[in-house]
């Protein structure tokens, strides 16, 4: 089978890519490289904007897409408060034509990306995918709004699909291939492990939130954790005419002060901690369910944090060193 990966040369996209190549599928990337990276991409690359009809159009006829992967887009939640057209357009209108140029193709398997972003602040923990929707940022009005379409356009068009929320992706492939990779780097593990290499203070944003130590906790999910279940979402909806709407969390929250704990005792160093003001649109705590992804897919996550620092910071050494290598 052939899978369109969207964001195939991202963070989260090239991971599924690579799952998806390790089980037997033949994968096509999708990216326009604006903030993807041709060296982490796996299968075949189309270095095409989502934006570009003709471009995705000229794909679906010469190669025989059984399904698209929909991972593309833009991830900045301060950034969407800024330029909020622009997110519209790449994460809904795009969504929009890239559904229209399945269906005129025939291909009618969607997966989604989309984010936690879209529960807001979670009323009660864990949270599960009956939360209602309570969007607190442009970026997170976005997942709604496109998750609403695809509704649509798998009523109107006859599309099976499974929308995947995210919690906290982080981690590297085991084996150094592919890892986080932003451009300025804004997440929190990427931060705390530069920090710890170069000996600098990190930044936590907020030490008075309720919670026991009084930083924000945040459920963090290995990106092959992540990657795994995208494979195994695209299995269900081959067999099944219901969607799929899952969580995919570990179920488990560290506050940032044990993240930057477990740094710590990854490198054997200490890492000096300034806190500054809350970062606007964080809320104090957020934790998942993700019994339904166990009972309807057997998922299970088998990265522990320890497993997520230790793949991260191997992904951050390596870039170190070829970074040095080729100055
Ligand atoms: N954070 C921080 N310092 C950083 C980056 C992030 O204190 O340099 C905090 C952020 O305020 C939040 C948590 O770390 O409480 C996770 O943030 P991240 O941006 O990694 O993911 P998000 O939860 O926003 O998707």
């Amino acid at each position: 089978m052939n899978i369109l990966v969207t964001g195939g040369a991202g963070y989260i996209g090239s991971h599924i890519c690579r799952a998806l190549l390790a089980s037997g599928y033949a994968v096509h990337a999708l990216d326009n490289l604006s903030s993807g990276h041709a060296e982490v991409a796996v299968g075949t690359l189309h270095t095409v904007d989502l934006g570009d009809v003709v471009g995705l159009r000229n794909i679906f006829a010469e190669y025989h897409i059984d399904a698209v992967v929909h991972c593309a887009g833009l991830i900045n939640v301060a950034d969407s408060m800024q330029h909020p057209e622009v997110y519209r357009t790449v994460n809904i209108e795009y969504t929009k034509s890239l559904l229209e140029e399945m269906a005129r193709a025939n291909v009618r398997d969607f997966v989604f990306s989309s984010s936690c972003a879209v529960y807001g602040t979670p009323q009660h923990l864990p949270v599960d995918e009956a939360t209602p929707f309570h969007p607190e940022s442009v970026y997170a009005e976005t997942k709604v709004a496109a998750e609403e379409i695809i509704r649509n356009s798998a009523e109107m068009y006859g599309m099976r699909y499974a929308i995947l929320r995210y919690f906290n992706a982080c981690g590297a492939a085991a084996n150094g291939s592919a890892g986080e990779w932003h451009d300025p780097e804004t997440h929190l593990i990427p931060n705390v492990i530069r920090a710890a290499m170069s000996q600098q203070p990190v930044m936590i944003f907020g030490n008075d939130y309720p919670t026991s130590d009084g930083t924000c906790v945040r459920d963090y999910v290995h990106v092959e954790d992540l990657a795994d279940a995208h494979v195994k979402a695209l299995q269900y909806i081959d067999s099944h005419v219901e969607p799929l709407i899952l969580n995919l969390g570990s179920g488990h929250g560290y506050s940032n002060a044990e993240i930057v704990a477990a740094v710590e005792t990854e490198l054997k160093t200490k890492i000096v901690v300034q806190y500054g003001p809350r970062r606007v649109g964080d809320p104090a705590c957020i934790e998942a369910s993700n019994e339904k992804a166990r009972m309807l897919l057997g998922w299970q996550p088998r990265h522990d944090l320890a497993s997520i620092i230790r793949t991260a910071v191997e992904w951050e050494i390596k870039n170190k060193i070829a970074s040095l290598r080729s100055q």
